[in-house]
Parts: C-alpha cells; sequence; structure tokens
C-alpha cells in the first residue's frame, strides 16, 4: 500500500507520537475496505503506540482516530491516502498528545466554544484545499470534546454525496446543514460559528504610518519593506495568501525549483511575524477616506488610521455573467478543476475560457472525465501553442470557437450550457454535467470607486514609485496595472509601493 519512501517518512512522524492511539476500524469485505485495513496494518506495524480494534461506524469502510480512554470524533471515511494522507498523519500526532500547530487565543475560542457540533466534510483524494479544511476540523475535534469530524472521500461513498447534490469539494456539513464550500482554515470556520473579532478590538489602535490592505504576496513583502524601515506597519487581509492559496505547483518563483501555493503562503506569513507588523486577517476594507489621517474602515464597522496606505488587493475569477453561473455554483459550475475535476469523473463538462488557464484545465479535466467541450468567445484560442497542440491530440475533446456562452442551464444542478454560433447567430445547447468557468480574473477594486484612479479594467493607476493618483496613497500588484500578473512581479511591486510610501512619509 505505501511505498519504502514514504513507509521511512512515516515511521519518522510516527516516532513523534506521544502516547497510545485506538483505532475503531469498521471494514465490510470490499476492494475499499481491504485498501483501509492495508494502510492501518502498516501504521500498527510501524508504530506499537497504534492499537486497533474492529467496530461498528456510521459508514463502511471507515475508522476513527481516539485516545485509549475516549473517542476524539474523528472519523475518516475512505482511504485517506493521496492530499489527504497528511491529515492522517497530523490526526495520529495530534490525538497521541503532540499540540497542534495553531495559536493560543484560537485554541482559547475552540475549547469554549459551546454546543454540538458534527462536522462532515466531503473530498477528493486529488483536492489540495481539502486537506485544509479536514485538518482544521480535526484540530477542533482534538480540542473540543463536543465537536466531531468525518472526512468521507466522494469517490468512495458516491451515491452519497450525489444524493447530497455534491458538485464541488471541500463541501462541508454541520449538522446535517451545509456549512460551507471550499478551503477554510481554522480561523475562518470560528469566524463562521460567530467568533469573528467585533469593531471593539480595532477600537483604541494608534494610528499607523503604513496600512497595508491585501496580505498576498503584493501586501507580504510591502509590510516586510515598511516594518524593516522601523515604522508603524499594519496589514489588513480578508485571507491571507491570496491567490497562491489555491494555486499548485510554483515553478517560476526564482530561485525556488518547485513549491506549493500553500506553503509558499505559510513562509509568507512566517516572515511577515519575523517583524513587528499587526497583522489583522479575515478582515475585508470596505472604505477608504482622506482625513487628517487615511481612514480604512472594514466590514465590522471598524475605522484603522495610517498616515500611508499600500493597496494590495489582488484580483479574483472572472465570473461569465450569464444565467445559471450563480445559481448553480456548486451545483456543477466550479473554478477549480484541480478540486473538483474528480467529482466529475466519467461525465461531459464544458470549459469556458480557451486562455492558458482555460486550455490546461481542459487538458487537466480530459484524463479524469469523459469529454469536454472548451468553448471560446473569440475565432481563435488565445493559449499558448504548445498548449494546443497537447490539446489537439486529446481523443475527447471538443473545441468550439467563436462561441457566446448564453445560460448554463438545470434544474437543482447543472444539465447543459447554451451558445450562440457568433458567425451565424445559431443557438445551440449542448447537454453535460459541469461547467468549469476559466476566464481571467478581475482586480478586487470595487470598493475604491471615487478615490483612487483606476484604467479601464479596474486596475488601479500607478506611478514607477507605485504612487496613486491621491498622495500618500500607494499600490502593487494585481490590483494594479503592473504589465504582467505574477508572484515575483507581484512582491517586486510591494516592495516599491513600500518604499515609496516610506520616502512619502520622511517627505512630509
Ligand atoms: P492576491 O494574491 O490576489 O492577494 C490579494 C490579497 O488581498 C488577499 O489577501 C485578499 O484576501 C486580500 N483582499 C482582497 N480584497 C480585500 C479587501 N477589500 N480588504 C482586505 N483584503 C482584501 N503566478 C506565478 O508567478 N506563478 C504561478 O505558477 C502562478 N500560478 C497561478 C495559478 C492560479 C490558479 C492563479 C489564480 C494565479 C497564479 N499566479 C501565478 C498568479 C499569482 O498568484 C498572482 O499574480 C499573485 O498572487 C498576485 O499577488 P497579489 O498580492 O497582488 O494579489
Amino acid at each position: 500500500m505505501l511505498d519504502a519512501d514514504l513507509k521511512a517518512q512515516l515511521s519518522q512522524y510516527l516516532e513523534m507520537m506521544e502516547g497510545d492511539v485506538l483505532l475503531k476500524v469498521s471494514a465490510g469485505t470490499d476492494k475499499v475496505s481491504k485498501d483501509m485495513l492495508s494502510l492501518i496494518d502498516e501504521l500498527a506495524t510501524l508504530s506499537s503506540k497504534i492499537k486497533v480494534e474492529n467496530t461498528e461506524l456510521e459508514r463502511t469502510p471507515s475508522f476513527s482516530v481516539n485516545r485509549m480512554d475516549e473517542d476524539t470524533g474523528i472519523v475518516f471515511a475512505g482511504v485517506p491516502l493521496g492530499e489527504e494522507f497528511t491529515s492522517l498523519v497530523l490526526a495520529l500526532l495530534q490525538v497521541s498528545g503532540r499540540a497542534p500547530k495553531v495559536d493560543q487565543n484560537v485554541i482559547d475560542q475552540i475549547k469554549n466554544l459551546e454546543g454540538d457540533y458534527h462536522f462532515e466534510t466531503y473530498v477528493s483524494l486529488s483536492c489540495h484545499n481539502c486537506p485544509v479544511v479536514v485538518q482544521a476540523l480535526n484540530v477542533m475535534s482534538v480540542l473540543n470534546p463536543n465537536i466531531s469530524h468525518t472526512m468521507i472521500d466522494g469517490a468512495v461513498f458516491k451515491e452519497e454525496a450525489e444524493s447530497k447534490d455534491v458538485m464541488g469539494v471541500p463541501t462541508i456539513y454541520l449538522n446535517g446543514e451545509v456549512f460551507g464550500n471550499g478551503r477554510m482554515s481554522v480561523e475562518e470556520i470560528l469566524a463562521k460559528l460567530g467568533n469573528a473579532p467585533d469593531a471593539s478590538e480595532f477600537e483604541n489602535k494608534d494610528p499607523f504610518d503604513v496600512l497595508v490592505v491585501g496580505g498576498g504576496p503584493a501586501g507580504a513583502s510591502a509590510a516586510i519593506y515598511a516594518a524593516r524601515k522601523g515604522v508603524r506597519t499594519g496589514i489588513i487581509a480578508e485571507r491571507f495568501g491570496g491567490q497562491i492559496m489555491d494555486t499548485l505547483g510554483i515553478e517560476n518563483f526564482i530561485s525556488v525549483k518547485h513549491t506549493e501555493g500553500p506553503k509558499l503562503a505559510a513562509s509568507l506569513e512566517e516572515h511577515v511575524k519575523e517583524y513587528d507588523v499587526d497583522i489583522m486577517n479575515l478582515q475585508r476594507a470596505k472604505r477608504l477616506e482622506k482625513k487628517a489621517l487615511f481612514e480604512v474602515e472594514l466590514e465590522n464597522g471598524a475605522v484603522l488610521k495610517s498616515k500611508t496606505v499600500i493597496l494590495s488587493t489582488g484580483a479574483r475569477w472572472r465570473n461569465v455573467g450569464v444565467p445559471g453561473e450563480k445559481e448553480f455554483k456548486n451545483k456543477g459550475v466550479a473554478y477549480c478543476p484541480h478540486c473538483d475535476g474528480p467529482i466529475f469523473e466519467g461525465k461531459h463538462v464544458a470549459v469556458i475560457g480557451g486562455g492558458n488557464s482555460g486550455i490546461e484545465a481542459a487538458i487537466d479535466l480530459a484524463g479524469i472525465v469523459k469529454h469536454v467541450t472548451v468553448i471560446e468567445f473569440m475565432p481563435e484560442l488565445k493559449a499558448d501553442e504548445v498548449l494546443q497542440e497537447s490539446l489537439y491530440k486529446l481523443p475527447n475533446v471538443t473545441v468550439i470557437k467563436n462561441a457566446q456562452t448564453k445560460e448554463i442551464t438545470g434544474t437543482d444542478k447543472v444539465n447543459g450550457i447554451t451558445y450562440i454560433d457568433r458567425a451565424t447567430e445559431e443557438e445551440h445547447h449542448i447537454e453535460l454535467e459541469g461547467v468549469f468557468v476559466q476566464i481571467g480574473l478581475v482586480p478586487n477594486t470595487e470598493w475604491l470607486e471615487g478615490t483612487v484612479e483606476r484604467n479601464r479594467f479596474g486596475e488601479i493607476i500607478i506611478d514607477k514609485n507605485g504612487a496613486t493618483s491621491l498622495p500618500g496613497v500607494f499600490a502593487a500588484g494585481d490590483c494594479a496595472d503592473t504589465a504582467y500578473k505574477q508572484i515575483i512581479i507581484s512582491m517586486g511591486s510591494g516592495a516599491t509601493a513600500a518604499l515609496g510610501a516610506f520616502d512619502h512619509l520622511i517627505r512630509n
């Protein structure tokens, strides 16, 4: 089941277990049960601290991870390999007594949660966002006896997932009701459960010298550069890490041959924390105004003051904006092929968009689904030649060019797509089960209407020092009119904006 390398790695990790752990196993005679049993056998062989007992759980095959004298509520339904393997290792370590790596105030919030919380998360083993949720909810289950969590592999419990119309992973249920979709950290889950800090926690903050709005590569870089100048620096981020949290392999971050987005985001946060930077994560800015100082108002009503502001709010997926897109989001309309591709195994899907991301998505999906139809608005695909060559070699891909998507149809979930042939103006309908929208990004700058000048794409116009049209306000990264949108470019422009802001401070 596990190759030699993985076994060697695993036994090193298992040596870190502090106490005994009891795995209660519910197995049948099917193939997945056999795979699960052989994984559990290997675990028990690698560590004498792992004990195994047969039982009957709500789902078969599944197993729970418990202390010897107390059930934790952590259950893995299916075989947690692939992206979930780390979730299994962490669950074993944490249940054995190793402290989870979360801040003390988060631990306190989890321990203080009152009421019963039974979470269930549908995952796919190739989804890189799923382990974040699984690990967060497992930590919560370890720390609070009123919280339990079951990871459910949607490919193993296909009928169950289909009966609940789960068409995107991770999909999280709380006490039988949908709680959320997509990647969520412990802090985000706690905020959703009503533990978000309110305005009072920000009321008494002294004004900042540099206040960065946005916690992606640009914002992190700006905060580090500003803090290194010894000025009072704060950073507000709706979701620290930004787009790289949704990025799998990164191979063009110079000097690092290969990394993964969430890993890079964790390093960014660690680097920012090396300095005296006030990090205000999970906070969204909604207003910027120039008074005696700049004022940035947060969604929770708090107002932060600063002598200079650096805007680094990045960008988000562009919506196609047709009927059905919003209605069927997570019910067949998806934006992340890596995450949601496996759910459409053996089905017919469309990819809207013939640029690099659309064609990469189509190639990726063609290996999983039955058929992919690419719908491109322009008469030609815009993707790089090399990607087009790979695409056209695939037997299960159809490319429709010069086509305007009119509607994504469905009843309770997607059942088709309607497009207009722009040459003949004829309308066509294709029956299919999934639509992946891949038509680029849109800058997160709507909230700045009437403050700083933006171009027709909504990007903030900046000069060579990162300065915007409003003196004292700077911008960097994907939200600005920089020529290209890349991690290294965002970091560079974040540094420029911070140096520009510092220069502004010393001159004013
Ligand atoms: P973002 O990463 O978008 O970060 C914006 C930040 O602002 C986030 O923290 C967000 O939560 C926050 N924010 C937004 N609005 C508000 C608000 N109102 N208040 C508070 N905070 C707010 N680039 C590469 O170099 N190599 C790659 O391999 C690569 N692959 C990619 C793959 C994918 C799927 C995607 C989507 C992008 C990829 N990119 C890649 C591009 C790269 O991720 C971006 O260029 C980079 O992340 C931009 O950084 P940023 O800090 O400007 O913005």
